[in-house]
């Protein structure tokens, strides 16, 4: 099988074998535009980094869930010290809010490396450049398609 064949199998599908992403590992070698799913040993490396950074998350979820219910149930009678712990509560749900939803895509980072699917941006199914991965190894899309997603919901502050 071809170089080339192995690559226009593996762009015509989301999934592929274990098989052929070793077989186009060994084949093209170190070549940037390559995912990271051909690479073994980098994606054992990105595998920790996604690891210890859901341990990271989940940690700091439940410091942040601890400290909530501390504010909660200090709460007294007087209304502006209600109202101070209404905003505190407020801003570390926000904070949590957010640690989860990067929690979730470290996760789903980590459930693509299962199934074979890590590297393969979700918007266009090509290859995540690797640089970019070993970047931000959660991430859905290649750079192109991110921007677009970025420029789709605007200014919100999202990365
Ligand atoms: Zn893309």
């Amino acid at each position: 099988m071809s170089a080339r064949a192995i690559l226009t199998a593996y762009r015509g599908t989301n999934r592929i074998t274990e098989s052929t992403a070793l077989a186009s590992g060994r084949l093209f070698g170190l070549c940037d535009q390559v995912p990271a799913i051909m690479h073994p040993k980098r994606l054992a490396g990105l595998r920790k980094v996604l690891e210890l950074k859901r341990d990271q998350l989940t940690q700091t979820l439940a410091k942040t869930a601890d400290a909530s219910r501390a504010i909660g149930e200090a709460v007294g009678g007087d209304e502006g010290e209600e109202a101070a712990a209404a905003s505190n509560r407020d801003f570390l749900s926000a904070q949590g809010f957010s640690l989860r939803e990067q929690l979730i895509l470290v996760k789903d980072a980590l459930i693509r490396l299962d199934t074979g699917e890590f590297g393969i941006c979700e918007e266009c199914g090509r290859a995540v450049n690797l640089k970019r991965l070993e970047a931000v190894p959660w991430t859905r899309y290649c750079r192109d398609c991110q921007q677009e997603v970025e420029s789709e919901i605007g200014s919100s502050g999202e990365r």
